[in-house]
């Protein structure tokens, strides 16, 4: 038997991870040594014995064989946060693919020496009712910056000063000029200490309500009984989930663990964070972009010491490295950014699960519109379902109207607004009150549609969209399948033929032309390229600097505006399109998150969904804001297709700027998958190959795409197909090309 060589890092910090050292594995322990392993090696010229840890295993021995040291033992599984993040680098590594020493990067803060940044904090020196008067100067005068300020100020002492800077985008000289006038008192502190006093935290606790109550004694029952398990809590937006994630988080906390709250970046508002700085006071930390290195190096710190119970962040704060987590709660479960988008491509709602196994916590799910994935579990009964039904703040359900676009042209209105939303739009600029306008543009590359009947051209082997490929022809993106563009509808035989052309842009001026005069502000890509702009913008609309905000997906979550009374959706159908086995589901959470900005305050909502094809399921359960049909109309989809969460799926991304080699290298690798695929079993539950083809977006800055899609029913059977796949790739050492996995995709590429 050949010897078997390890590769060892002897230090886990970020920057010295790239290297790492060989050493021969005894015969004894050769069955016995696997990746992510503590072993005792000796180390540099006197032999010291020291620590280190397994990130490789393999026959081929990179020196000289004579001079190479053998390892002395193997350490036992202490369960310390630092085994444990090794170990859960080691789980990241072999479910979703890549080396190592990338999975320890991803669960590794970085460990570099950088000055804390000061922190400021602006603290209110008048009282309430002068801090208002002075709003209402502001507001008059249109000082929309000082008002927005103000505004914070008085509802809060104090407030950290980076957050009204970037947050509020209220700029250093707006503050000083408040300062000066002997409002508000900017006050440095060398580390950040939350602005909230623990005292207050008893005031802040509301009594829950019966339901809420219920679903916090059946968690704590089984977490006491030492069976914890995954939850999911499905509940619209203002039905107090947020309420039982303080009250699971304290009780948890009480008896010892600690608590990481994962919440999508987008939604880390000041607001949120205040509610858990009112119940934890200094035994929280945030979590978030902003942070630098060092700072988060030194909230790990701290959470290793025991400093602090509870972290809120977004997917990263699940590596914080706790002695005892007892609770793991993600908010809003369904968002895309739980997914990581490099290499590994983990998702957060997985590895949180995995954590909570190797410290026996529960994990708590949370979400308006659940994703397939989590209901699916409640369905076969790996996690348990809540249902939280009501909205505690009051305000009413809006009213849905879908308007059909086919109707609209037949008589004769050509116009990107529906008649329905013209007079709405009008009547809400009458009363002064604001509208959302939501153009959803995912999968707006390509996909043709006909614009009399709706018809989609799709392809015949693969129930998807086809994509437009240069001026005359169709591809399929899943299997290839080519078609010259027809000149006419195959449906309707009408001439109307083609993709949604209409941008922001476009629809910002033919608003203008529609109802001159009215104030608009655009959110979408160009306009909030700069950092802060997407807060500024909001905040802006928020004080009423315009009457009509306009924008893509990224204006319907986030911030509440009690002003907007009229949501409109201009083309339902866009994300329809996509071709993509997602496509349902993003449009129905789309339309259902979109619906929920109407009426958020006392005056009822109205929403008008305008579409291509209103009897779609995604577009009929949306409407009458029924999660339960639209669930059992997709799952079945999945189930009837073989997607995920039915199945599971593998793409196997190849990237290279030779179009011919990429493509050979993705052929070699399908046929490889291809010869696994044994045709004794039955055709149902066989291994399905699918591919290669280019990508939906074939070459990116001169660099090819291609993609082969592996399905199959078992998640350990496409685990094994990978792990054949990457010792393939280390034999061909390919030059140029590199391939990337991504388990269950959120995205068709
Ligand atoms: P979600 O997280 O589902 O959006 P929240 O927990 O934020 O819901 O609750 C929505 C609003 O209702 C908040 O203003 C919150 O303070 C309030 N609320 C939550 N639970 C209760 C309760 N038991 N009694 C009164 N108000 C509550
Ligand atoms: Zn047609
Ligand atoms: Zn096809």
């Amino acid at each position: 038997m050949a010897d078997l060589y390890a590769d060892i890092i002897v230090d886990i910090s970020h920057e010295k991870l790239d290297k790492s050292f060989q050493y021969r594995v005894p015969e004894t322990l050769r069955d016995k040594v696997e990746i992510g392993m503590r072993v005792a090696i000796p180390f540099g010229l006197g032999n010291k014995v020291i620590q280190g840890y397994v990130v490789g295993l393999g026959e081929e021995c990179k020196f000289d064989p004579a001079r190479t040291k053998e390892l002395i033992g193997i350490g036992e599984k202490q369960g310390e946060s630092q085994d444990r993040m090794i170990e859960l680098a080691a789980f990241i590594k072999s479910h979703y693919g890549g080396t190592m020493i990338q999975a320890l990067k991803t669960v590794l803060p970085a460990r570099k020496t950088v000055k804390m940044l000061e922190h400021r904090t602006i603290v209110r020196k008048m009282d309430r009712e002068q801090v208002l008067s002075l709003l209402g100067e502001c507001q008059r005068k249109k000082q929309h910056a000082k008002a927005r300020l103000l505004q914070e100020l008085a509802d809060q002492e104090t407030i950290p000063y980076e957050w009204i800077t970037s947050k509020l985008g209220v700029s250093a000289a707006t503050i000083r000029s408040l300062e000066n006038g002997d409002v508000l008192q900017v006050v440095s502190e060398k580390s950040f200490r939350n602005p909230v006093k623990l005292e207050d935290a008893q005031s802040h606790r509301l009594p829950l309500s019966e339901k809420q109550q219920e679903i916090v004694r059946e968690i704590m029952g089984e977490f006491d009984r030492k069976v914890p398990g995954n939850y999911l809590i499905h509940g619209i937006t203002g039905s107090g989930k947020t309420e039982v994630y303080l009250q699971l988080v304290e009780e948890v906390v009480a008896r010892g663990y600690q608590a990481i709250v994962l919440i999508p970046e987008i939604a880390l508002t000041y607001q949120t964070l205040l509610r858990f700085y009112r119940r934890f006071g200094d035994r929280v930390s945030v979590m978030n972009s902003t942070l630098s290195p060092g700072e988060k190096y030194d909230q790990c710190e701290r959470a290793r010491k025991g400093e602090i119970d509870v972290i809120i962040g977004p997917r990263s704060a699940l590596f914080t490295p706790f002695p005892n987590v007892g609770l793991i709660v993600m908010d809003e479960e369904h968002e895309g950014s739980y997914k990581s988008e490099s290499s590994p491509k983990y998702h957060a709602r997985e590895v949180a699960m995995e954590l909570a196994r190797m410290h026996g916590a529960a994990v708590v799910l949370g979400s308006a519109t659940p994703s397939l994935e989590a209901y699916y579990m409640t369905q076969k009964g790996q996690a348990r379902l809540f249902e939280l039904t009501e909205r505690l703040t009051g305000g009413t359900l809006p009213r849905v109207y879908t308007v059909d676009l086919r109707e609209e042209l037949r008589e004769g209105n050509r116009s990107i607004f529906s008649r329905k939303l013209q007079e709405l739009l009008q009547d809400r600029l009458q009363r002064g009150e604001q509208t959302m306008l939501f153009l959803n543009r995912r999968g707006y590359a390509g996909f043709i549609s006909c614009r009399a009947c709706g018809e989609v051209m799709k392809c015949p082997h693969c129930d998807v969209s086809l994509s437009q490929h240069g001026s005359s022809t169709l591809v399929c993106h899943y299997c290839g399948y080519t078609v010259h563009k027809p000149a006419n509808c195959p449906k309707c035989g009408s001439k109307y033929l083609m993709g949604f052309k209409a941008g922001t842009e476009q629809i910002e001026m033919k608003l203008q032309e529609l109802l001159p005069g009215v104030r608009t502000l655009r959110m979408d890509g160009d306009t909030t390229k700069q950092k802060d702009s997407y807060e500024k913008i909001l905040s802006a609309f928020a004080s009423g600097e315009a009457d009509v905000l306009i924008g893509t997906q990224m204006i319907v979550k986030g911030h509440d505006f009690p002003n907007v009374t009229l949501v409109g959706v201009l083309a339902a159908d866009l994300s329809l399109g996509a071709s993509d086995f997602r496509s349902g589901e993003r449009t129905f959470q789309l339309l259902t998150q979109a619906a929920g900005r109407a009426g958020r305050g006392m005056r009822p909502g109205e929403v008008v969904i305008q579409t291509y094809q209103p009897e779609h399921y995604a577009v009929v359960h949306a409407t009458a804001q029924d999660y339960q049909g639209f669930y059992e109309e997709e799952i079945l989809y999945r189930e009837l297709s073989g997607y995920p969460p039915a199945a599971h799926m593998l793409a196997v991304q190849c990237y290279g700027p030779s179009q011919n080699a990429t493509s050979q290298l993705s052929l070699r690798l399908a046929q490889l998958v291809r010869g696994q695929v044994d045709e004794s079993v039955p055709i149902a539950k066989r291994l399905k190959v699918i591919g290669p083809a280019p990508a939906t977006i074939g070459k990116i800055n001169d660099i090819f795409r291609f993609v082969l899609y592996v399905k199959s029913e078992k998640y350990d059977t496409l685990v094994q197909i990978k792990d054949l796949l990457e010792q393939e790739l280390q034999l061909l050492q390919p030059r140029y090309e590199s391939v990337q996995f991504d388990f269950n995709p959120l995205h068709i590429l």
